[in-house]
């Protein structure tokens, strides 16, 4: 007689329980799952609501399409949705919901009421579920659209209710998901209600930069600047920060791919790349980052909570991610191309350019000084000098200011300049450091791997797990410029060193870099670690004694800093100008 069989098919609302198990893992994520349905359904407004951390109520009210009565409760059945249709949807999904899994989900976790109405509806339909149980149907009046109130989120599951955080910290969560939901479409607007007061009343914006200022204030936004960057299939728009404005984590750095808030190593990796150097350690710009890219190139089905989006090409990605930003916070700030007062030219001519550059601080190098880099594209319209005035030297594409002059000083230290962007503030060490940095780096490039002897040979001991992690890589090192051999059971002997690097002591070189390997593997090999290096060379050789000096060195110093390819920060991260803009100025005296 065969076994009588043990496998059953779960009851539907047992599955739902368990599909909830991934997909609400706390109030948050309820709410994530609401809004997304609101914007898939068109709305224009979103109100939501929360009470107790999300813990007793999460509600979000839309003024979208709304559902039938049947389509009210299909919407609650498992694997239910009016999005896709067949597997091959799946490969372009253009909408935020596509599993058909959340509501069901939600409605079997909690008390939940379904309130809708479509525009045609003359009435419309609530619907009451408890526990994944529907309990009534029952037609009401409302307004065209939908609401959705959660109660008492996991009520009968009470071992998941324990796991729930206090109403404050689930309440941060909520507000993240709130924040990245009014970032990702402007044109909606939202509003958040916590405990009954509201907190945020976003209103319809025009465009992402109006929405950020509406959500982070005026003086956050004026630290940004638009990216704009076409790379043929991948398209990056949004803003980031000058990297002189920074914050001690990285809730600023927001990425949407194709309007949905996402992760992606790839990207997060980018945008460490540009600012590495550019901002102190432990610091992070505020970026927000748009990917436009054609559906079928990138994977929202990652996960459950549509989070983690994979590309199909990420390179592409990061490298179209990485440049957007660079050239961003490199150009020429576009406040200027739209200030319409124009400000008064300058009253100064630019002594003329010698051969040699400021400061002889390149000895090592007797190469003639690199052509700065061409244009990249055409530069935006500025204020041109009135007539009479001496003509201005003309700055690069890219500048941060087209003309400056020097008013004076702050403390002996600090020089003053009146720019056609407004007031700005340098630091004239830190000016000095970042030329020098990427000077180096351009000889750097201009002859790589170059080597310098060295004369006598170096002998160098390190410990015997760090003469492995080298030993590992010779062959890299070499490619560096290093010119290393074994020698004896832990030391080396050196006998070159990269051109690049030869002021540093081939000892305190190779240790340096040893630790690293041991650390970060053939990844220190890459061009993070060269660069800090040259950050430190820069710093030591940079000028401490700026009170002496005459007008056209000074002006030499602002000119050479404007030239560089990341003027606004030291390579150590610190900034080299505090820029005023003029608008910034209107603003602080009160004028419109
Ligand atoms: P999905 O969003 O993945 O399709 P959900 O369980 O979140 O799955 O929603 C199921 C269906 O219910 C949706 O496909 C949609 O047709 C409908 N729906 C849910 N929320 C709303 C809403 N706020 N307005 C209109 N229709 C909605
Ligand atoms: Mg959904």
């Amino acid at each position: 007689m065969p076994a009588p069989s043990q496998i059953r098919i779960l009851p539907d609302v047992v599955a739902n329980q368990i599909a909830a198990g991934e997909v609400v893992e706390r109030p948050a994520s309820a709410l994530k799952e609401l809004i997304e349905n609101s914007l898939d359904a068109g709305a224009s407004r979103i109100l939501a609501e929360v009470a107790d951390g999300g813990r007793k109520l999460i509600s979000v009210t839309d003024d979208g399409s709304g559902m039938g009565r049947d389509d009210a409760l299909l919407s609650i059945e498992r694997h239910a949705t009016s999005k896709i249709h067949e597997a091959a949807d799946l490969a372009h999904i253009a909408t935020l919901g596509f599993r058909g899994e959340a509501l069901a989900a939600i409605a079997s976790v909690s008390q939940f009421t379904l309130t809708t109405r479509t525009a045609e509806a003359l009435g419309g339909v609530e619907v009451l579920v408890f526990g994944g149980k529907i309990q009534e149907v029952r037609e009401v009046g409302c307004p065209v659209g939908t609401q959705v109130q959660v109660r008492n989120l996991f009520f009968n599951i009470p071992a998941r209710r324990k796991f729930l955080r206090s109403a404050q910290t689930e309440f941060i969560h909520i507000k993240r998901v709130f924040t990245l939901a009014a970032l990702s479409r402007p044109a909606t607007a939202f509003q958040l209600r916590v405990d009954a007061a509201d907190m945020f009343q976003l209103p319809a914006a025009n465009d992402m930069l109006e929405r950020l200022n509406d959500f982070y204030g005026a003086e956050f936004a004026a630290q940004l600047r638009p990216l704009d960057f076409d790379a043929g299939n991948v398209r990056i728009t949004g803003f980031a920060a000058r990297p002189s404005f920074t914050r001690a984590d990285r809730e600023e750095q927001i990425v949407f791919v194709n309007h949905r808030a996402a992760t992606a190593p790839v990207i997060n990796y980018a945008i460490a790349s540009v600012y590495q150097n550019l901002v102190p350690g432990g610091r992070y710009a505020p970026v927000f980052i748009h990917v436009h890219l054609p559906a079928e190139l990138v994977d929202v089905n990652v996960h459950p909570t549509k989070r983690e989006v994979r590309f199909h090409r990420p390179m592409e990605v990061r490298e179209a991610v990485a440049d957007a930003i660079r050239s961003a916070i490199s150009g020429i700030s576009s406040e200027a191309a739209r200030t319409t007062a124009t400000p008064r030219p300058p009253g100064h001519v630019m002594p003329p350019r010698p051969e040699q550059p400021f400061f002889d601080t390149f000895r090592a190098f007797p190469a003639p000084r690199p052509a700065p880099a061409p244009a990249a594209a055409p530069r935006p319209p500025v204020p041109t000098p009135a007539p009479g005035a001496m003509p201005a030297a003309a700055m690069p594409a890219g500048s941060p200011w087209a003309w400056f002059r020097i008013l004076g000083r702050v403390g002996g230290i600090y020089v003053v300049l009146e720019t056609n962007e407004g007031l700005v503030l340098l630091d004239p060490r830190a000016a000095h450091e970042r030329i020098i940095y990427e000077h180096v780096l351009q000889l750097g490039k201009a002859r790589p791997q170059e080597s310098q002897g060295l004369l006598p040979p170096v002998t160098v001991e390190l410990s015997a797990r760090d003469a492995q992690a080298l030993r590992r890589h010779l062959d890299a090192l070499r490619a560096m410029g290093f010119s290393v051999a074994e020698f004896g059971a832990d030391a080396f002997l050196v006998d070159a060193v990269p051109a690049i690097m030869s002021e540093i002591s081939p000892a305190l070189l190779l240790t340096d870099l040893a630790s690293a390997l041991v650390q970060s593997g053939a990844e220190a090999l890459r061009e993070g670690w060269m660069h800090e290096r040259i950050a430190e060379i820069s710093g030591q050789r940079a000028v401490t004694t700026f009170e002496e000096l005459a007008e056209t060195e000074l002006y030499r110093l602002v000119e050479d800093l404007a030239r560089t390819e990341m003027p606004y920060t030291s390579p150590r991260g610190r900034p080299t100008v505090i820029l005023l803009n003029m608008s910034e100025l209107h603003r602080k005296f009160g004028r419109s």
